[in-house]
């Protein structure tokens, strides 16, 4: 296998989800920075990632890209300053941003004037590929979420990974995603039905069905919060023979450690 394909790094800027948590800042909010082989891409903006970018010498002018997967503030409430940091206040026009339509159209999310600081803006849409220097990534199916929502699945040189964003549970969940690494957003310790969120014992499901090699759980809303993040990746882990790891503020994740894990 292709042991040596390093340089790939995951941070994750916060770890809190939806409203309360992100509300009380208990957990700090943010998104995902992803480091692929040198392509720098920022993953769900939500509040507080300038600053939590700029605190771990994350710096947004090296940015290739933005992706929202929706439009919900916990997702995407700092993207016009970070846009705005991308392009060094406008002076270099650089960068791109992905998000659903949704997000750009009736009630953008992006500032009118800080559209044309911007390389490109590129729609979201069901099952297509897009590419960011030498990464791909492709958005396989629209999410059940009361937005339109997409997770997205990342290739680079040497590793594929997923990141499952908000959603209701559904079968295509487990079919369309994939890779050695899973990321999931794992909003509340039992399913409830008003909210389109994810579960634990639907984070169970999915490991199960998809087994990579580590999974990651980030995104906690309160339940989950209060019910010990780590403590419930302990027990999944043992209840589904894969590692599985609760992010933390400020978690850095090297892709690496995918490559010896199948060492044991
Ligand atoms: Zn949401």
């Amino acid at each position: 296998m292709e042991g040596k394909k390093s340089g790939d790094v995951i941070t994750f800027l916060g770890t809190a989800g939806a409203r309360i948590m992100v509300a009380t800042q208990i957990l700090a909010s943010g998104g995902l920075w992803l480091n692929l082989g040198g392509t720098e891409i920022l993953v769900d903006p939500g509040p507080g990632c300038i600053v939590q970018s700029t605190k771990r010498k994350l710096r947004a002018d090296k940015l290739k890209a933005i992706i929202l997967s929706h439009r919900h503030l916990d997702h995407s409430a700092d993207v016009n300053i970070m846009v705005e940091a991308m392009t060094q206040g406008g002076l270099k026009r650089r960068g791109r941003l992905f998000a659903p339509a949704d997000a750009l159209e009736t009630e953008p999310v992006i500032f009118s004037y800080l559209k044309g600081y911007l390389e490109g803006i590129e729609v979201l849409q069901e099952d297509k590929s897009y590419s960011v220097g030498n990464v791909s990534f492709t958005t396989p199916i629209r999410h059940i979420h009361s937005v339109e929502t997409y997770g997205m699945v990342f290739r680079t040189a040497g590793h594929t990974f997923s990141y499952i964003a908000d959603s209701r549970y559904f079968d295509g969940l487990c079919q369309k995603y994939g890779g050695e690494l899973l990321i999931i957003n794992v909003v509340m310790v039992e399913p409830n039905r008003p909210f389109d969120h994810l579960s634990v014992p639907d984070a169970k499901r999915i490991i199960t069905e998809l087994k990579p090699k580590v999974a990651i759980l980030t995104h906690f809303g309160m339940t989950v919060w209060r019910a010990k993040p780590w403590e419930i990746a302990q027990r999944l882990s043992e209840e589904t023979g894969i590692k599985v790891i609760s992010a933390r503020d400020g978690m850095r994740f090297d892709l690496s450690q995918l490559d010896t894990e199948e060492a044991d």
